[in-house]
C-alpha cells in the first residue's frame, strides 16, 4: 500500500483518497526468478523514463567504446528499479534504451517480454540502417518510441538527414514517438521538424534540457512553450536531480514547470524519474514523484492523474 508521507498536509481528504488510489498493492510474482506477472488492478503511476541494466556484460555484450567501468552503478536491474518505484505506487515504467549498448535493444526487449504489462519501451536504432523496416519490427516488440539524440554531430546535418526524415515519417504512420534528447539550441530545429512532420508524435525529454547548466533562461523556456502550437508534441517534466540547483526538494523548477504546464496543458505533459540517476548523489525516488504530489500546488487532482499517468499511457502503453 502507499504509505502515507509525513509531509502530507491535513484537511486533504480528498487528496489522500487520491493516493491511495494509485498505490493500491502491486502484486507481483517472481516466478522462476526470471519472469514476472503483474496483477491488473488499479493501473498506479507511470514513470516515463528509466534506463536499466545488467552487470551481465557477456550475454548482454556493451557497445564498441564502452567499458564496465563507465557502468555507474554497475547494476540497475528491474527488480533494483521497481524496489524504489513500487512503494511509491508507480506500477508500469517506460524503458528507455541504454547508451552501454548502442543500437542493440536486446535487454530491455528481454525486460519488456518478462514483466507483461509492466514495461513499454524506447528504442534507439541507426537512423542510417533501414530506419522504416526496423521501427515496424520493434513495434511488434513492445517498443513505441525511438530515442534520438545529436551526440557530437553538427545539430543541422543531424536532424535534416533522409534517415532522420524516414524516422519521423514512419513514427507519422505507425504511432510510434520521437524522443528527443537534446539541448536547448536544438528546439528550434525540433519546431521546424514538427512543422514538417505535423502528425508525428513527439516527446521532448527532461524539460528540453533547459537549466542542465543550472541557468533557467527565458528565451529557451520561450523555445520549448512556442512547440506547444503543434498538437502533437509532450514534454517530459523529468530529470530534476540534473536541472537548476539540482537540490531536493527541488521547488526552484516549480516556475519552469508551471510555464510548461500553462502552454501544455497536463494532458500532454509526463512525470518521469530518469532513475537510476534519480537515486544517487543524495536524491531519492520520493524526492521526485513528491515535486509532482506534493510541491506543485498549483496542479489540481486531475491534472496530476494526466501527468502521472494517462499522458504516459496514452503515449506508451497501447
Ligand atoms: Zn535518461
Amino acid at each position: 500500500m502507499f504509505k502515507a508521507h509525513s509531509s502530507h498536509k491535513p484537511g486533504l481528504g480528498a487528496r489522500r483518497w487520491f493516493l491511495q488510489q494509485a498505490g493500491a498493492v502491486l502484486a507481483v510474482s517472481w516466478g522462476g526468478g526470471r519472469s514476472a506477472q503483474a496483477t491488473p488492478c488499479a493501473p498506479g503511476w507511470i514513470d516515463a523514463h528509466v534506463h536499466v541494466w545488467t552487470p551481465d556484460v557477456r550475454r548482454y555484450r556493451l557497445a564498441p567504446g564502452w567499458t564496465e567501468d563507465q557502468m555507474n552503478p554497475p547494476s540497475f536491474t528491474p527488480w533494483q528499479l521497481l524496489a524504489h518505484a513500487r512503494p511509491c505506487g508507480v506500477r508500469r515504467v517506460v524503458l528507455i534504451q541504454m547508451s552501454f549498448y548502442g543500437y542493440d535493444n536486446s535487454y530491455m526487449l528481454d525486460v519488456i517480454r518478462r514483466f507483461p504489462g509492466v514495461f513499454s519501451g524506447v528504442a534507439v536504432i541507426n537512423e542510417h540502417q533501414q530506419p522504416e523496416q526496423k521501427m515496424k519490427q520493434l513495434l511488434a516488440q513492445g517498443v513505441r518510441g525511438f530515442r534520438i539524440h545529436p551526440g557530437r554531430q553538427d545539430l543541422q546535418r543531424w536532424i535534416h538527414s533522409p534517415g532522420m526524415q524516414t524516422m519521423w515519417r514512419t513514427a507519422a504512420e505507425t504511432g510510434q514517438a520521437i524522443c528527443a534528447l537534446i539541448n536547448p539550441d536544438a528546439l528550434p530545429l525540433i519546431d521546424r521538424m514538427c512543422q514538417r512532420w505535423s502528425q508525428t508524435p513527439v516527446v521532448v525529454d527532461h524539460f528540453g534540457r533547459i537549466g542542465l547548466d543550472g541557468q533557467i533562461r527565458s528565451s529557451d523556456l520561450r523555445n520549448l512553450c512556442r512547440l506547444a502550437r503543434h498538437k502533437n508534441v509532450y514534454v517530459k517534466v523529468s530529470a530534476y536531480y540534473a536541472l537548476g540547483k539540482k537540490r531536493p526538494p527541488y521547488t526552484d523548477l516549480l516556475p519552469m514547470f508551471r510555464q510548461v504546464y500553462e502552454a501544455f496543458g497536463p494532458q500532454r505533459l509526463m512525470w518521469a524519474s530518469d532513475c537510476p540517476f534519480q537515486v544517487q548523489g543524495g536524491h531519492t525516488y520520493r524526492d521526485s514523484i513528491d515535486l509532482v504530489l506534493q510541491r506543485a500546488d498549483f496542479l489540481s487532482d486531475q491534472d496530476r492523474l494526466w501527468i502521472l499517468r494517462k499522458t504516459a499511457q496514452k503515449v506508451y502503453f497501447w
